[in-house]
């Protein structure tokens, strides 16, 4: 058992390890715990206009706060969450602890600001996903307009009609509809035609490369004309230099999100933020910001 091996040597659950029925039990067990003892947390990060460098939506990245190891990143608990169902009730925790921030912030007299919250596919299949949405809008009363549901196109390998009308029903609500890490799957076109989002996000895998891969500024480029043409809104994730900035700028992306700006953050650094509105670029320096720190001094 990895824990066993002492704090330092601590392995977390992936697919690729070779755990026993029993291990992964353990593992499930603590992060059941981690739900109901408070350990999980969310941060923030600014989604911006490109042109104005105007903070237009955040969006809710889920941490894990573990009492020895410190702050775990998502990848490395959501697929055991997923492969165990406990992503529902994690979710469930997830949209209403966005929209509760939503309100604070709100309450503080600050700009409303659209929350976008990152679903699993797993979730598409709870029976009564809308429901405990509608619930939790109205608990937090939140307008379901300032509430964005984050998809990926592997929604389409499941119960295609039954997705798609719970998608439909989301969007009749006037909630928005996000496609993440846009072209990473396998029926990237197939799916936004099923599933049409409001936004699609240009995976960042893309943007890392963009001035020294051609392939890669040519499905920028793609994904941006595909989005004008469908009237979707085009976002850029993983922005991270001023250049690559400027060129997505070039080729018509309309926001973006990235280190550049700010990294994720804790709610009372959002805040501040949310203060100023505008995130300023530095357009003289295009070195990475370090660890915890963001373009904004
Ligand atoms: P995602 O939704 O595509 O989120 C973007 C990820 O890229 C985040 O990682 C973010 O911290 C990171 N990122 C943002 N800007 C930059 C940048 O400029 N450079 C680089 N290298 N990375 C950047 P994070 O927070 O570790 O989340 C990873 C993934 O975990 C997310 O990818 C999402 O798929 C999943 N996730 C996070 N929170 C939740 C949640 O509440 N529910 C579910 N189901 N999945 C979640
Ligand atoms: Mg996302
Ligand atoms: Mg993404
Ligand atoms: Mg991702």
């Amino acid at each position: 058992r990895a824990k066993q091996q002492g704090r330092n040597n601590y392995q977390f659950y992936s697919p690729e390890m070779n755990t026993t029925a029993r291990e992964q039990l353990e593992l499930e067990t603590d992060l059941r715990k981690a739900l109901t003892k408070d350990e999980l947390l969310l941060y923030y990060q600014p989604q911006v206009d490109i042109n104005t460098g105007e903070i237009i939506g955040l969006e809710a990245l889920l941490r894990w706060q573990h009492p020895q190891i410190g702050v775990i990143p998502p990848n490395q608990f959501i697929p055991l969450a997923e492969e165990t169902g406990l992503i529902c009730p994690i979710g469930e925790w997830v949209i209403r602890t966005a929209c509760e921030q939503h309100q604070a912030w709100y309450a503080a007299g600050l700009p409303l600001m659209r929350i976008a919250v990152n679903l699993s596919a797993r979730q598409f299949q709870q029976r009564d996903l809308v429901k405990t949405i509608v619930q939790i809008l109205q608990e937090t009363q939140t307008q379901p307009c300032y509430l964005e549901l984050e998809i990926t196109e592997s929604i389409a390998m499941q119960d295609v009609e039954f997705t798609v009308a719970v998608l439909q029903e989301l969007r009749q609500m006037g909630i928005q509809i996000a496609m993440d890490d846009f072209g990473t799957g396998y029926s990237s076109l197939n799916s936004i035609k099923h599933f049409p989002p409001h936004t699609l996000k240009i995976d960042q895998s893309f943007v890392r490369d963009l001035l020294i891969d051609p392939s890669d500024a040519a499905i920028a480029r793609a994904v941006i004309a595909l989005g004008q043409g469908l009237h979707l809104k085009v976002l850029a994730e993983g922005v991270e230099t001023v250049e690559q900035l400027e060129f997505l700028r070039t080729l018509g992306c309309q926001s973006a999100q990235g280190y550049l700006f700010s990294k994720p953050l804790p709610p009372v650094a959002i805040t501040q933020l949310l203060r100023e509105k505008t995130i300023p670029i530095q357009l003289e320096s295009s070195t990475r910001p370090k660890e915890g720190q963001s373009a904004v001094a």
